[in-house]
């Protein structure tokens, strides 16, 4: 049997349940379908639990793709402010950890019962438990589904990206996007940990989380890395893995605001071993690690000017080689996707198949950490459910 909609969006996480919202506020007739039985499994994932819903600080600049400016008039129509208003109307309480990032203070549920609400004042319908297997567009387009066919004016393409396949990322959108002709940039897992590309000595760290600047040629982030058995995370690394490309180095100073040179040249008489010296600071387990093993126990005032120097240099600029990314398991975002060329920046709609829709992370659109992705996922949303 086929029914009949408006619009059916597909893929009820946090852009398909936004954009459905604001389609049935402007009385189109919505259908969600989501294969996974439980709508936002994302969402109640994200943020340790708690969904770094925004971020208040958010601009186009923290934002990744092929085309910097497609983003900007979706997050100048839809911005932090307008989400903010809406999560203290439904009286979830919510505060600021870091860096504009804002976090719920219970749950990240309250923002998937927030949209739930929504929706049901917005009279959408969801149905969960449910794959879209295939479109198909004639006159209206076909959207079919195990449990039968749905007839429709706008389809919403709201599936996601590859990463955290466990809780229902697919490749379905640059499918169907491929199957109308749409252009896909080229994917790969980003807000993601890095490996080494020779271990050595590092995995005896794991576990160790410090201060740091890490940068590439295009930008220096500075947070905290995190030493694993295989490499590194933290939030630092996951923002610079947007930025990383195998072959090219990353520069991390482990004394951000401090000349590690300076610092020698002002203490050249400290008796104190060089390890001892640098455990003033940094953690004792690094110190030893960056203490080359025939000075380390030295007196500083014995080390010659030239060990010293190095020693200094692989402080403030130790070069790291990665091999690779943890892959799309660990991976927050897909960077990449359906390119921003073959889409309206206004609408989010297809500039040769009119009706066709995509939205949040399947786009080629891809924030730092921070709450940037939840922000594009809502302003993506909200740009479409307009055109609907
Ligand atoms: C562990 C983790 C923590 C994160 N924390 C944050 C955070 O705190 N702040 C932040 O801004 N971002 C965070 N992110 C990123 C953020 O979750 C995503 O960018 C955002 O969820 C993307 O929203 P979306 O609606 O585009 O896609 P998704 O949330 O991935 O939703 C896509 C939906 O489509 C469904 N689907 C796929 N294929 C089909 C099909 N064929 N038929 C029907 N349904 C289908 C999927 O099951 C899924 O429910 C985090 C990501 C991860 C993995």
């Amino acid at each position: 049997m086929i029914t009949k909609f408006d619009v059916v969006v597909i893929g009820a996480g946090a852009a398909g349940l936004f954009c459905a919202i604001e389609a049935g506020r402007r009385g189109r007739k919505v259908l969600v379908v989501e294969r996974n039985s439980q709508v936002g499994r994302k969402i109640i994932i994200s943020g340790g639990g708690r969904c770094n819903f925004t971020n208040v600080f958010t601009s186009p600049e923290n934002f990744v793709s092929n085309n910097p400016h497609f983003c900007k008039s979706a997050l100048a129509r839809y911005t932090p402010d307008d989400f903010i208003r809406l999560v203290k109307k439904h009286k979830i309480d919510f505060y600021e950890k870091k860096l504009g990032q804002l976090f719920c203070r219970e749950s990240s549920r309250q923002i998937v019962d927030l949209l739930l609400a929504e929706c049901e004042r917005s009279r959408v319908e969801i149905r969960t438990g449910q794959s879209v297997l295939k479109i198909d567009k004639q006159k209206y387009f076909l959207v079919e589904t195990a449990s039968g066919s749905v007839e429709c004016e706008s389809v919403v393409i709201a599936t996601g990206g590859l990463s955290f396949p466990k809780v229902g990322a697919t490749d379905f959108g640059y499918g169907v996007a491929r199957e109308f002709g749409l252009k896909i940039e080229p994917t790969r897992p980003a807000l993601v940990p890095l490996v080494f590309e020779t271990n050595g000595e590092t995995g005896k760290l794991a576990g160790l989380s410090i201060d740091a600047a890490v940068s590439t040629s295009d930008l220096e982030f500075r947070e905290n890395i995190l030493f694993t058995h295989r490499g590194l995370s933290g939030p630092a690394i996951l923002q610079i893995s947007n930025y990383w490309k195998k072959g090219s180095d990353v520069s991390i100073d482990l004394l951000p605001g401090t000349n590690a040179h300076e610092l020698f040249n002002t203490n050249a008489r400290s008796r104190k071993s060089l390890t001892n010296f640098l455990s003033q600071f940094m953690p004792e387990k690094a110190a030893r690690l960056f203490s080359p093993l025939q000075i380390a126990d030295k007196p500083v005032v014995q080390i010659g000017k030239t060990d010293l120097e190095q020693v200094a240099e692989s402080l403030n600029n130790w070069k790291v080689r990665f091999r690779d990314t943890e892959g799309y398991d660990k991976a927050e975002v897909t960077i990449g996707g359906v390119s921003t060329n073959e889409l309206s920046s206004q609408t989010m709609e297809a500039t040769n198949v009119s009706g066709l829709f995509f939205i949040g992370e399947v786009v080629d659109v891809t924030g730092w950490l921070g709450g940037y992705n939840f922000q594009w996922a809502w302003a993506s949303g909200y740009a479409a459910g307009q055109a609907v």
